[in-house]
């Protein structure tokens, strides 16, 4: 029995003749000069005549347009889900009760709240608290918007239109309670588009000291 190398056998390939033009590629060379010079000519024309389809409102099918961004934006859809908001009362405060339940809901487990009590004075003491710290991980987020869906009281909004930025530290990414409450909607303000009733409106639903026991 023979313990040298295993002959493999099989039929072999000819290898294809190549002419010297396809081995030289020469020819391939001026194609793809030719192509790309036709472009850039094309473009030049259409750039100094302003032939030039709108690359904003083109649609795929006119062909494809360089976006000449940040300086030129495609719009986003109306139901884009961009960076967070924190929706605000009439009065500026945080409409969020500290309820928990979009950190509850969040699979990413980026948002972090402290509640805390309203002042004795304040008729929603004992009723609802407020955020003290509200604090989402935009770098960790993955913009399922399950917040925005668990949130009793439309107190989170996915609605300002925006994507993060390119940061270039890690601590950037971290929007806490006074940046959230800032930024705006898209319709440039900050409060709900589902206004409700306050304790103390005179139709409040709610339970209050006065109302309910
Ligand atoms: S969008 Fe999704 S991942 Fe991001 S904070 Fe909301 S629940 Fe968490
Ligand atoms: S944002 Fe909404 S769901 Fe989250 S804690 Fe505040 S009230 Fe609750």
């Amino acid at each position: 029995m023979s313990l040298g190398p295993k002959k493999i056998e099989g039929r072999p390939v000819p290898r294809p003749s190549r002419s010297a033009g396809v081995q030289s590629y020469a020819l391939e060379v001026a194609k793809g000069v030719a192509l790309t010079s036709a472009h850039f000519f094309r473009n030049t024309k259409e750039m100094v005549f302003a032939q030039r389809n709108d690359p904003i409102l083109e649609s795929v099918e006119e062909g494809v347009n360089t976006v000449m961004y940040p300086e030129q934006r495609r719009p986003y859809p109306a139901r884009f889900r961009g960076l967070h908001r924190l929706t605000q009362r009439e009065d500026g405060s945080p409409r969020c009760v500290a309820c928990l339940c979009c950190s509850t809901a969040c699979p990413a487990q980026c948002i972090h709240i402290v509640p805390a009590e309203y002042p004795e004075d304040d008729p929603r003491h004992g009723y609802e608290r407020y955020p003290d710290e509200f604090v989402i991980d935009e770098l960790r987020c993955i913009f399922c918007g399950f917040c925005v869906e668990a949130c009793p009281c439309d107190a989170i909004r996915m609605d300002t239109g925006m994507h993060a930025a390119p940061y270039d530290s890690r601590d950037q990414f971290i929007f806490d309670k006074e940046r959230l409450l800032g930024f705006p909607g898209r319709d440039g303000g900050h409060l709900s588009q589902n206004p409700r009733l306050e304790a103390g409106d005179r139709d409040y639903p709610g339970v209050t000291r006065e109302k309910g026991h």
